[in-house]
């Protein structure tokens, strides 16, 4: 089931990656053999449409003055445009991302159809007495002029923002005044009560002629930040002691509305409340219950009277006299002044502190009392998260953080007073307040009185607000409630709005689901819940959420249009090679951390991946040509039976084996960028550095008797790579669809995509975990031969006579399996493999390193470099090995100085160059011998002209007139001359050339160019 991305502006490569990780998932099972479903769907109502298409109408004022601009119809009209004009890109991107999504079936939010399979979920509510009007206190966000749930409070986080930070005190009935402290003055004109914590200790001291009351707690503080100085402590009381002293409102006179209810005596006195913090302010805190959420509750449980003159755009109305028609937070500064004026005002400063802002606008939120209609989700909490819990979330931490949200689970309120949305079907009586539902549209039309568009239309304001129902009470005329849902509801309803009862039954719970991190709060949460509601079970609608990170611009900063740095995902998917995108976005990091984007890496690594697994392909089906070679014929199965696999080739059947299971259970554990650096590790290394070169000589033959062998080394390298292209086919479709059909689909029977044939079952891969360290050693040890090399100027061209292996003893066993493999390897034509270091021909010593020593062991250090000596042969070569310290006793007492502490130094012999790797010790004799020199450069010659032969299409056994090589040093040539005669029996030809410089006079065309030693060589056959 498809999260369905909001229509209201351009995908960014954020987008991207969270699609590409379903496509991740939809692709590895359907290569598993599973049949999925995967329809789009687009979110398309709810208030940032119509923010946007309130933004492309060119209106910039609040909803009411749009409204009276252009009308309910021309705004929708809007948002119907906006939402077309959107699909079109987030479709175009999807088919460049080669998402596999079924578009033509997508669901849309706004449909009727989709609409009314919405209410069903109300209708449930409804009668199982879940989903009811209420009261509260909500945030508000006077810009968008609507409420926002809990969770679109959460999406918009806080923000260090700077508010007023007011003192002023209040006259009580004793005498007394009472300090108090608010950072948002317009409330006062709302005050209604003033709260202490009810055991904390309340001073009342003196002040100048006067006695105030402070929070014991705080006075030396407030004396500090009001420049106060505070006289005798009259008396200590408690809070719950003040519980009931009645004060004057300061600004009492001017606010006719709050004078009424002072007038019944219910307000202006002191309550003792646990939630007052005495640790901030003054310790006493004044209650607003109109605009907090704690205030409401304080006065809605002690039965006080709700003091409200706010209208809907946050101004306050008529009741609030000197105040009316300012917006509340511009009544501040009137506020302060007033106070000022009235000798209460104590001290005005600012502070700075984080406070909510809006998710959609950026806007601070305010908090007021409004009517709603809440799922009383507290009631199914649970259930809720018994659902939750049975959910696989792949990691720990987002896990926890969904069901620590769930645990709070508040009432969701989930209406909106906006235009664009799901209406809610509940019509209400203008004289009694009956409530009458309707829940679908057959309904509406029974219980419709008036029905001016007809019993066609549409289920959006304003034609649904046109229908009128009659009262069954007292027969006056019903309009529909004035409020549309929450997106979330929309969205959230997906699991049986998007599909058929049928559908529902058979597709839902979903089985796998990916959406950002913030969506714990989002669609996650609304999912579960409504799926609870519907069901009455603790059933979640997903089996699965993986939740990912975000994506940041190279130097790890979040996208923003402030910053100028979001990358837009169409442009993205333009400029880059899609495949190479694709595996860079899963390869750079875990779904779940967030990932920098950087355009240079990408064309590293990843780049060098995708290349490399190409030019493979093409290697195989180059050389496979000149030997006839047939993928569907030469198969593994086909070789093993001819016994033409070789110790190599299983090796890599072995790796591969390991490699294939370390990928697929990326995939399916949702860790798709281990499974990438799996792949990138196995083409680059195992495959081209190692296999490739490895069996490079062996192809290099062009001899009939030898056939079949190359063709068991195409058998392997064909295998492995059509296994590569599937596993890696999740992450880069194209490459690997194309490369599979041009490499091995031949025929036109073959030509089934890959994820129709999909992973199968691999039966010839077996694990061969000893012949892995076997080949592991091989490669080791020709590491070590070629620094050794290195070291002494030997080129690796240059056969060896010899060389030693000093290794542990599994190791030595390992190398001694496969000498034929390590000479091969390293060009050396003795090797002798020892574990004892007396019978390596070149002494070492282990020499304590002062710099390594000092870090670790500071004062110490001088005590234990006169304690410690260098050791050498077999003792040195025992603590190298064994990985534990060297144990020491100095002036403080025993320590233990650790290998690594140690510097491993060869003496200098002339006969020998050594080296050690990962602990295995090398020896390479030095001593140049000039016959085989000469023998392997007439190899290395040979087997150039070989391939040129082969490539130039001559028969195997057909004789040359004559091969030309030029480009070779005069001392090269020296060496040669010789040989001549094998030389042109080994490449069947009549005559040799030999030469320094390329004779041009006959065209530069009919040479070939190769290379030897990192320097042009040039071939010619004739
Ligand atoms: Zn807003
Ligand atoms: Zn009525």
């Amino acid at each position: 089931m498809e999260g369905p991305p909001t229509l209201n502006g351009e995908p960014h490569i954020g987008h991207v990656r969270g699609r590409l990780m379903k496509d991740l998932w939809y692709r590895y099972s359907t290569l598993s053999g599973k049949n999925i479903v995967f329809r789009g769907g687009w979110d398309t109502q709810g208030l940032p449409v119509e923010l946007q298409a309130e933004q492309e109408l060119g209106l910039t004022g609040n909803k009411w003055e749009n409204l009276k601009k252009v009308g309910e119809e021309k705004l929708v009209e809007a948002c119907k445009r906006l939402i077309i004009k959107y699909e079109s890109s987030w479709v175009e991107a999807d088919k460049l991302l080669g998402l596999l999504i079924d578009h033509e079936r997508a669901y849309k939010t706004y449909t009727d159809e989709y609409i009314e399979r919405e209410w069903k979920y109300l209708e449930t509510a409804w009668e199982g007495g879940l989903l009811g009007e209420g009261h509260k206190v909500v945030a508000y966000c006077p810009s968008c002029l609507t409420s926002l749930s809990h969770a679109e409070v959460s999406l918009g986080g806080y923000e260090p923002l700077d508010d007023p930070s007011l003192y002023y005190k209040v006259k009580a009935e004793d005498g007394s005044f009472l300090l108090v402290w608010t950072t948002m003055p317009f409330t006062v004109v709302t005050d209604e009560l003033v709260a202490v914590k009810p055991d904390a200790k309340y001073l009342r001291v003196r002040v100048g002629e006067e006695t105030w009351v402070v929070g014991a707690e705080r006075k030396d503080a407030l004396a500090k930040e009001l420049g106060i100085k505070f006289g005798e402590v009259v008396r200590e009381v408690k809070g719950s002691e003040l519980e009931g002293l009645r004060y004057t409102h300061p600004l009492l006179e001017l606010i006719p509305g709050l004078m009424n209810l002072a007038r019944s005596g219910q307000i202006h006195r002191v309550v003792a409340e646990n939630f007052v913090d005495t640790s901030t302010g003054t310790g006493v805190v004044h209650l607003s219950p109109a605009n907090g959420e704690d205030d409401y509750l304080v006065a809605t449980r002690r039965k006080v009277p709700i003091f409200s003159p706010l209208d809907d755009e946050a101004r306050f109305t008529e009741e609030a006299g000197r105040f009316h028609g300012l917006f509340v937070r511009d009544a501040d500064s009137l506020v302060s002044v007033l106070l000022k004026g009235r000798g209460q005002l104590v001290f005005e400063g600012r502070i700075v502190h984080d406070y909510p802002v809006c998710w959609r606008s950026g806007h601070r939120l305010l908090w007021v009392v409004r009517r709603e209609y809440f799922y009383w989700v507290d009631r199914l909490k649970e259930k809720i998260l018994e659902a939750a819990e049975g959910v696989e979330y792949f990691f720990d931490s987002p896990r926890n953080r969904f069901l620590e949200f769930l645990r709070e689970s508040p009432p969701w309120g989930i209406t909106r007073e906006r235009v664009w949305g799901t209406p809610l079907p509940i019509w209400a009586c203008s004289e009694c307040g009956e409530k009458t539902p309707a829940f679908s549209r057959k309904r509406i039309l029974e219980l419709a009185a008036e029905l001016p568009d007809g019993p066609d239309f549409e289920l959006h304001r304003p034609w649904i607000d046109r229908i009128v129902f009659k009262c069954p009470k007292c027969a006056s005329r019903m309009h529909r409630e004035p409020f549309v849902l929450d997106t979330w509801h929309n969205s959230g309803s997906a699991p049986y709005s998007s599909f058929t009862d049928q559908e529902y039954r058979r597709l839902i719970p979903t089985e796998f689901l990916t959406e950002g991190i913030d969506q714990t709060r989002g669609w996650a949460y609304t999912l579960l819940v409504l799926n609870v509601i519907l069901g009455g079970k603790p059933l979640s609608p997903y089996r699965a959420f993986l939740f990912q990170g975000h994506v940041l611009d190279a130097e790890g900063r979040k996208m923003s249009k402030s910053i100028g740095n979001v990358v837009d995902g169409l442009q993205a998917l333009r400029e880059y090679s899609v495949d190479l995108l694709r595996f860079y976005l899963a390869w750079k990091s875990s779904p779940i951390d967030p990932l920098s984007l950087d355009a240079k890496e990408m064309s590293g690594r990843p780049y060098q991946v995708l290349n490399t697994l190409y030019h493979i392909h093409v290697y195989l089906s180059q050389n496979g040509a000149l030997d006839g070679y047939v993928p569907r014929r030469h198969t593994v199965a086909w070789a093993r039976r001819r016994r033409r696999l070789s110790l190599v080739d299983r090796w890599l059947l072995s790796v591969l084996a390991g490699v294939e299971k370390g990928v697929l259970a990326g995939y399916r554990e949702s860790r798709y960028n281990e499974a990438c650096r799996a792949i990138e590790q196995f083409v680059i290394e195992t495959l081209s550095q190692n296999y490739v070169r490895m069996t490079r000589g062996e192809l290099w033959d062009d001899s009939a008797e030898t056939r079949e062998r190359r063709l068991g080394i195409f058998a392997t390298l064909g295998h492995v790579l059509e296994r590569v292209d599937l596993l890696l086919h999740p992450v880069s479709p194209y490459l690997t669809e194309y490369l599979h059909q041009e490499v091995f689909a031949g025929k036109a029977s073959w030509k089934i995509p890959l994820l129709v044939r999909g992973f199968g079952r691999a039966k010839l891969l077996r694990r061969e975990k000893k012949l892995e360290e076997t080949v592991a050693a091989a490669i080791l040890v020709e590491n070590g031969c070629n620094s050794a090399r290195t070291k002494a100027r030997l080129k690796r061209r240059w056969p060896l006579r010899a060389m030693y292996v000093l290794a542990p003893r599994r190791t030595a066993a390992a190398l001694n399996s496969t000498k034929a493999l390590v000479s091969t390897l390293c060009n050396v034509k003795v090797v002798r493999v020892t574990t004892r270091p007396e019978a390596f021909p070149v002494s070492f010593l282990l020499i304590p390193n002062p710099t390594k020593i000092g870090a670790t062991f500071k004062e110490k250090t001088r005590d234990i470099l006169q304690a410690v000596r260098p050791m050498r042969g077999a003792e040195a070569w025992r603590t190298y090995l064994a990985g534990s310290g060297v144990k020491l006793r100095i002036a403080s007492g025993p320590i233990e100085v650790p290998p690594s502490a140690f510097d491993l130094r060869f003496e200098q012999n002339e006969n020998f160059e050594a080296v050690e790797k990962e602990g295995v010790f090398v020896a390479v004799e030095k001593t140049r011998d000039e016959r085989l020199v000469a023998e392997g450069l007439e190899r290395d010659v040979a087997r150039r002209l070989q391939a040129l032969r082969k490539a130039r299409g001559f028969s195997p056994t057909a004789l040359l007139n004559k091969a030309s090589v030029a480009g070779l040093e005069a001392e090269e040539v020296a060496l040669l001359m010789p040989l001549k005669k094998e030389l042109s029996f080994l490449v069947r030809a009549k005559e040799i050339q030999l030469s320094t410089r390329k004779d041009d006079r006959e065209g530069d065309d009919e040479w070939y160019e190769d290379e030897l030693d990192g320097r042009p060589l040039y071939l010619k056959v004739d």
